[in-house]
């Protein structure tokens, strides 16, 4: 750490007179001079408190000096701390024991105060000059915070303590900052260094001065670690919801903006608490806890405290595995594209239809996309992923046109995430699939969340400008639920509104839904974009859609996402999939 901390002599004694002499002998030296009368309440001390040397008398009243100095070098909380011996016995055999004990260095008594002060002079001094090159070699260069190696050993004593001591707790706060990645992307890693050093500082500055910070850089523990990441270790708290109270209040330091080449920046935080009581019984464990609490905030929405509980770690166990197992995924065949008819809701005819991913896991059989997109995204794995989507999908609307000239819709819908629309070169790879597919460009739209554009907007409009270069048609997918106003809409090339289907599930909840349904409409056409309502599952939403003339619908009344083999237009059956006869 960097701060420069008063030194601390502990002087274990049994005679009253000898602090005092000691006291005020040394009184100049600059140091704090804690008091032990007993050999047992100088260990006490030791535990509870660090000390920088440790003056040691020979003969205690309830055990001998060598057994305390052996004591005290075989505890990793003391082991490294000189101990000098005060000494009436000055024959050779004594200094010889008191060296294999581990002591630094002896002083006999009565004491020749310029030898006692010249000896705790130069213990002092080493000790400061150990400090100096620990320091060196545990604190991190950019933010001069605590690095790794040296958080971990600072945690790996406050677990001790909380074993030994009664009362004593620590909790451990994880924080990740939300928009980071992003700040260094556009505005260059200087900028994200200098937003790193002032992020330190505003921690260091709102936490006590026995806390200890600390800039996890490049760690090699969870691969989600990118080098944005702080922990934090608070030491010696009365009660471990103090934790808590301390998490809300750096949520609402660092939420005000960080002034870096001259703009406001707002990088909100996700922060994990593990504490003393959930019993990790080593200092990564901990830190492997409060990681999880991290990832469950941003989970949880972002910007916001979780504290560590049992099943997150189950979760996150549960998590990895499908990790794992969704790298094989792919070249073992268990994906697999459905497709949900959109249909007319003029004239019930088939429109078009979206293609959805499926992942038939090996044991756990059919696993949501809700469940295993996001750790796609999360681990890139969604970039071939989401590639191979777009092929077959479009390979199959090829296929179609070709088997079924006279029924098949006009349009494949296929969805993007967000991680590929960061791709520089998207445009590129989707016009290769064209060209290798020999879809009609017009035919192939690709749904874009709200939400992923909302992230970054002038990347988004880049990239989506790129893609109406090539003749797509693209969609603004889940409208209504990524916070962006009406207003924009017309900012980007979306020639389809998708309204997402909370809003279509409370159309028959109250006239407030139903106004702000219509206004989208309206202002959709306005804008010359069509409008597909998503999740229609009843008759009558379909009734009061067509009322606010809603063009499209997409759900269960018309069709489940199926597989091309179980789709009704590829059976030649009739009626198809029809607006007065539920699915
Ligand atoms: P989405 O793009 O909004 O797709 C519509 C989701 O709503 C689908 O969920 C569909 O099964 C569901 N749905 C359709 N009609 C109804 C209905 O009437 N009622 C209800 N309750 N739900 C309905 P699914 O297939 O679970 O996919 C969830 C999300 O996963 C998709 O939402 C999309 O964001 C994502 N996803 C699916 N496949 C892909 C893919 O290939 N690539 C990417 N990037 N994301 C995908
Ligand atoms: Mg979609
Ligand atoms: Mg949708």
């Amino acid at each position: 750490m960097s701060e420069t901390r008063q030194q601390k002599i502990l002087l274990i004694d049994d005679q009253p007179d000898v602090h005092l002499l000691v006291k005020g002998r040394l009184s100049d030296m600059g140091a704090e001079i804690v008091s032990a009368y007993s050999a047992q309440e100088g260990l006490r001390l030791v535990r509870e408190q660090s000390f920088d040397l440790i003056l040691l008398d020979y003969m205690l009243p309830d055990c001998d000096g060598l057994t305390v100095c052996r004591t005290l070098k075989k505890d990793p909380l003391s082991s490294r701390v000189p101990v000098i011996f005060l000494t009436v016995i000055a024959d050779d055999q004594t200094k010889v024991a008191a060296f294999d004990a581990g002591a630094a260095d002896y002083v006999t008594k009565p004491f020749a105060y310029p030898e006692l002060r010249a000896r705790v002079r130069s213990a002092l001094r080493n000790q400061q000059l150990i400090a100096e090159l620990d320091h060196r070699a545990t604190t991190d260069i950019l933010t001069g915070l605590a690095n790794r190696a040296l958080f971990l050993d600072r945690l790996e004593q406050a677990i001790q303590r909380a074993r030994r001591v009664k009362g004593y707790h620590y909790a451990v706060l994880f924080i990740d900052f939300d928009r980071f990645k992003l700040i260094n992307d556009s505005m260059g890693h200087p900028a994200g260094d200098e937003l790193l050093v002032q992020i330190g500082q505003r921690l260091r500055a709102t936490v006590r001065g026995i806390d200890s910070v600390c800039f996890m850089d490049a760690s090699p523990v969870p691969a989600r670690l990118a080098g944005d990441e702080f922990v934090l270790l608070l030491d010696g708290l009365c009660t471990v919801s103090d934790a808590n109270l301390i998490a809300e209040r750096l949520l609402v330091r660092l939420a005000e903006p960080f002034r870096v080449q001259g703009s406001d920046l707002f990088c909100t935080a996700s922060i994990g608490v593990a504490t003393s009581t959930q019993g990790a019984d080593s200092a990564l464990h901990v830190l492997r806890d409060a990681d999880t609490a991290m990832y469950e905030a941003k989970l949880a929405g972002r910007s916001r405290a979780v504290t560590f509980d049992e099943s997150m770690l189950l979760r996150a166990q549960h998590r990895l595995r499908l990790e794992t197992d969704l790298r094989q995924a792919l070249a073992n065949n268990q994906l697999q594209v459905h497709y949900q008819p959109i249909v007319s809701l003029t004239d019930a005819g088939l429109h078009g239809f979206e293609a959805l991913l499926r992942w038939t896991h090996p044991q756990h059989g059919s696993i949501s996309p809700a469940e295993f997109i996001p750790i796609a995204e999360e681990t890139g794995m969604i970039i071939p992923i989401g590639e191979w989507v777009l092929r077959e999908a479009c390979r199959q609307f090829v296929q179609w046109q070709r088997d079924f000239p006279l029924r098949c819709p006009v349009s494949v819908a296929v969805n993007l995430s967000r991680n590929q629309l960061m791709l520089p070169d998207l445009a590129e790879r989707v016009q290769t699939i064209i060209r290798e597919t020999n879809i009609n460009p017009g035919a192939l739209h690709l749904e874009v969340t709200e939400s992923a554009v909302m992230k970054d907007i002038a990347f988004a409009r880049n990239a989506l400008a790129q893609l109406q270069k090539l003749g797509v048609t693209l969609c603004m997918d889940d409208f209504g639920t990524g916070y962006s106003s009406l207003s924009c809409l017309h900012e980007f090339p979306f020639k389809v509104l998708k309204i997402d289907r909370s809003f279509v599930a409370n159309l028959t909840r109250g006239r407030d839904f139903c106004a702000l349904v219509q206004t989208i409409v309206t202002l959709a056409g306005n804008l010359g974009m069509t409008v597909v309502a998503e999740g229609v599952e009843t008759n009558d939403q379909v009734a009061t859609l067509q009322a606010m003339d809603c063009q499209y619908g997409q759900g269960y009344l018309f069709g489940r996402p199926a597989a091309p083999a179980d789709l009704a237009f590829t059976k030649n059956e009739t009626p198809r999939p029809g607006l007065n006869n539920a699915a």
